[in-house]
Protein backbone atom coordinates (compact mmCIF):
# COMPACT_ATOMS: atom_id res chain seq x y z
CA UNK A 1 0.00 0.00 0.00
CA UNK A 2 1.02 3.34 -0.79
CA UNK A 3 2.62 5.21 2.30
CA UNK A 4 0.44 9.13 2.78
CA UNK A 5 3.09 11.82 2.24
CA UNK A 6 3.73 14.29 4.37
CA UNK A 7 5.42 17.54 3.36
CA UNK A 8 7.83 18.34 6.95
CA UNK A 9 9.05 22.03 6.74
CA UNK A 10 12.64 21.76 8.44
CA UNK A 11 14.44 24.51 10.13
CA UNK A 12 17.73 22.68 10.33
CA UNK A 13 19.24 19.33 10.34
CA UNK A 14 19.48 18.36 14.40
CA UNK A 15 15.58 19.39 14.88
CA UNK A 16 15.13 16.81 12.03
CA UNK A 17 15.69 13.67 13.62
CA UNK A 18 13.06 12.92 16.10
CA UNK A 19 10.36 14.64 14.10
CA UNK A 20 11.07 12.32 11.26
CA UNK A 21 11.55 9.10 13.48
CA UNK A 22 8.28 10.06 15.01
CA UNK A 23 6.55 10.31 11.35
CA UNK A 24 7.49 7.35 10.04
CA UNK A 25 6.20 5.84 13.20
CA UNK A 26 3.31 6.92 12.50
CA UNK A 27 3.24 5.12 9.09
CA UNK A 28 4.13 8.67 6.97
CA UNK A 29 6.63 9.29 3.74
CA UNK A 30 8.09 12.44 4.55
CA UNK A 31 9.68 14.58 2.60
CA UNK A 32 11.46 17.08 3.40
CA UNK A 33 11.28 21.27 2.87
CA UNK A 34 14.18 23.10 3.30
CA UNK A 35 12.85 26.85 3.55
CA UNK A 36 14.25 29.37 5.93
CA UNK A 37 14.93 33.13 4.89
CA UNK A 38 15.58 33.93 8.28
CA UNK A 39 18.51 32.22 8.80
CA UNK A 40 21.51 34.90 8.65
CA UNK A 41 24.53 35.42 8.16
CA UNK A 42 25.16 33.80 5.13
CA UNK A 43 28.35 31.50 6.45
CA UNK A 44 25.42 30.34 9.34
CA UNK A 45 22.69 29.55 6.37
CA UNK A 46 25.37 27.25 4.33
CA UNK A 47 26.58 25.43 7.04
CA UNK A 48 22.61 24.59 8.48
CA UNK A 49 22.26 23.51 4.97
CA UNK A 50 25.19 21.33 5.21
CA UNK A 51 23.88 20.22 8.11
CA UNK A 52 20.74 18.81 7.13
CA UNK A 53 22.27 17.34 4.09
CA UNK A 54 24.36 15.11 6.39
CA UNK A 55 21.19 14.21 8.39
CA UNK A 56 19.20 13.85 4.69
CA UNK A 57 21.36 11.30 3.72
CA UNK A 58 22.27 9.22 6.90
CA UNK A 59 18.23 8.89 7.34
CA UNK A 60 17.41 8.50 3.40
CA UNK A 61 15.28 11.53 3.14
CA UNK A 62 14.17 13.16 0.28
CA UNK A 63 15.04 17.20 0.85
CA UNK A 64 13.07 19.72 -1.30
CA UNK A 65 15.75 22.97 -1.35
CA UNK A 66 15.15 26.32 -1.47
CA UNK A 67 18.72 27.58 -1.02
CA UNK A 68 18.13 31.36 -1.71
CA UNK A 69 19.42 33.34 0.80
CA UNK A 70 16.46 35.73 2.44
CA UNK A 71 17.99 38.24 4.21
CA UNK A 72 16.22 40.83 2.33
CA UNK A 73 12.91 39.21 2.13
CA UNK A 74 13.19 38.76 5.27
CA UNK A 75 14.32 42.16 7.15
CA UNK A 76 11.39 43.64 4.59
CA UNK A 77 9.07 41.57 6.26
CA UNK A 78 10.33 42.39 9.79
CA UNK A 79 11.64 45.58 9.89
CA UNK A 80 9.58 48.00 12.44
CA UNK A 81 8.62 45.08 14.14
CA UNK A 82 11.89 43.58 15.28
CA UNK A 83 10.13 42.40 18.53
CA UNK A 84 7.32 40.40 17.18
CA UNK A 85 8.92 39.26 14.92
CA UNK A 86 8.77 35.12 15.16
CA UNK A 87 5.15 35.11 13.83
CA UNK A 88 6.17 37.04 10.63
CA UNK A 89 9.08 34.20 10.62
CA UNK A 90 6.66 31.46 10.93
CA UNK A 91 3.98 32.89 8.87
CA UNK A 92 6.58 33.07 6.39
CA UNK A 93 7.77 29.67 6.29
CA UNK A 94 4.92 27.99 7.01
CA UNK A 95 2.60 29.63 4.05
CA UNK A 96 5.13 28.52 1.81
CA UNK A 97 5.34 25.07 3.27
CA UNK A 98 1.00 24.84 3.16
CA UNK A 99 1.32 26.40 -0.66
CA UNK A 100 4.20 23.40 -1.83
CA UNK A 101 2.31 21.00 0.11
CA UNK A 102 -1.11 21.35 -1.86
CA UNK A 103 0.95 21.43 -5.41
CA UNK A 104 2.05 18.00 -4.42
CA UNK A 105 -0.83 17.22 -3.26
CA UNK A 106 0.63 15.68 -0.17
CA UNK A 107 -1.62 14.11 2.87
CA UNK A 108 -0.34 16.63 5.05
CA UNK A 109 2.06 19.10 6.24
CA UNK A 110 4.09 20.00 9.46
CA UNK A 111 7.32 21.67 10.78
CA UNK A 112 10.06 20.89 12.79
CA UNK A 113 9.78 24.20 14.81
CA UNK A 114 7.36 21.77 17.05
CA UNK A 115 9.99 20.40 18.34
CA UNK A 116 12.04 23.13 19.94
CA UNK A 117 10.94 24.58 23.51
CA UNK A 118 12.51 27.58 22.64
CA UNK A 119 9.83 28.28 19.95
CA UNK A 120 6.22 29.82 20.62
CA UNK A 121 4.48 26.44 20.17
CA UNK A 122 0.83 27.76 20.00
CA UNK A 123 1.28 30.07 17.72
CA UNK A 124 3.41 28.13 15.34
CA UNK A 125 0.31 25.27 15.95
CA UNK A 126 -2.24 28.41 15.43
CA UNK A 127 -0.64 29.42 11.99
CA UNK A 128 -0.21 25.89 10.58
CA UNK A 129 -4.04 25.68 11.31
CA UNK A 130 -5.25 28.84 9.93
CA UNK A 131 -3.16 28.20 6.53
CA UNK A 132 -4.15 24.23 6.78
CA UNK A 133 -7.87 26.17 5.91
CA UNK A 134 -6.74 28.49 3.52
CA UNK A 135 -4.64 25.98 1.15
CA UNK A 136 -6.94 22.58 2.13
CA UNK A 137 -4.58 20.85 2.79
CA UNK A 138 -4.12 19.53 6.46
CA UNK A 139 -1.43 20.16 9.38
CA UNK A 140 -0.29 17.48 10.87
CA UNK A 141 -0.04 19.06 14.39
CA UNK A 142 2.26 17.07 17.20
CA UNK A 143 4.34 18.20 20.26
CA UNK A 144 7.40 16.96 19.39
CA UNK A 145 9.35 18.35 22.01
CA UNK A 146 8.88 15.55 24.64
CA UNK A 147 11.70 13.93 22.35
CA UNK A 148 13.76 17.14 22.21
CA UNK A 149 16.38 15.47 24.11
CA UNK A 150 16.58 11.98 22.82
CA UNK A 151 17.24 14.10 19.14
CA UNK A 152 19.88 15.89 21.18
CA UNK A 153 21.51 13.33 22.03
CA UNK A 154 21.60 12.11 18.54
CA UNK A 155 22.60 14.71 17.16
CA UNK A 156 25.87 14.54 19.06
CA UNK A 157 26.08 10.83 18.28
CA UNK A 158 26.02 11.56 14.41
CA UNK A 159 28.21 14.44 14.80
CA UNK A 160 25.85 17.17 12.82
CA UNK A 161 26.31 20.93 13.67
CA UNK A 162 23.85 22.41 16.71
CA UNK A 163 23.55 26.01 16.01
CA UNK A 164 24.08 28.37 19.00
CA UNK A 165 20.84 30.45 18.17
CA UNK A 166 17.79 30.44 16.57
CA UNK A 167 18.22 31.78 12.78
CA UNK A 168 17.75 35.62 12.55
CA UNK A 169 20.48 38.64 13.25
CA UNK A 170 18.68 39.39 15.67
CA UNK A 171 18.24 36.40 17.58
CA UNK A 172 22.15 36.44 17.15
CA UNK A 173 22.19 39.36 19.12
CA UNK A 174 20.23 38.43 21.70
CA UNK A 175 22.02 35.66 22.22
CA UNK A 176 25.45 37.37 23.30
CA UNK A 177 23.98 40.02 24.72
CA UNK A 178 22.43 39.70 27.85
CA UNK A 179 20.61 42.97 28.07
CA UNK A 180 18.98 42.83 25.13
CA UNK A 181 17.61 39.25 25.69
CA UNK A 182 16.24 40.47 29.14
CA UNK A 183 14.68 43.45 27.37
CA UNK A 184 12.75 40.76 24.93
CA UNK A 185 11.71 38.73 27.79
CA UNK A 186 10.23 41.55 29.52
CA UNK A 187 8.17 42.45 26.34
CA UNK A 188 6.84 39.27 25.82
CA UNK A 189 5.98 38.51 29.33
CA UNK A 190 4.04 42.22 29.01
CA UNK A 191 2.11 40.67 26.07
CA UNK A 192 1.03 37.83 27.52
CA UNK A 193 -0.48 39.41 30.22
CA UNK A 194 -2.16 41.99 28.23
S1 LIG B 1 14.13 34.38 16.69
FE1 LIG B 1 13.96 32.56 15.38
S2 LIG B 1 11.75 32.29 15.03
FE2 LIG B 1 12.08 34.36 15.78
S3 LIG B 1 12.29 35.62 13.96
FE3 LIG B 1 14.35 35.03 14.56
S4 LIG B 1 14.76 33.18 13.42
FE4 LIG B 1 12.57 33.50 13.31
Amino acid sequence: MKKKQILLHICCGPCTLYPLKVLREEGFEAIGFFYNPNIHPYREFRRRISALRQVAEKKDLEVIWNRDYGLRTFLREVIFREDDRCEVCYYLRLRETARLAAELKAEAFTTTLLYSPFQKHELIRDIGEALAAQFKVTFFYQDFRPGYRKGQEEAITLGIYRQPYCGCIFSEEERYDKKLRRRRQRHESFHRIS
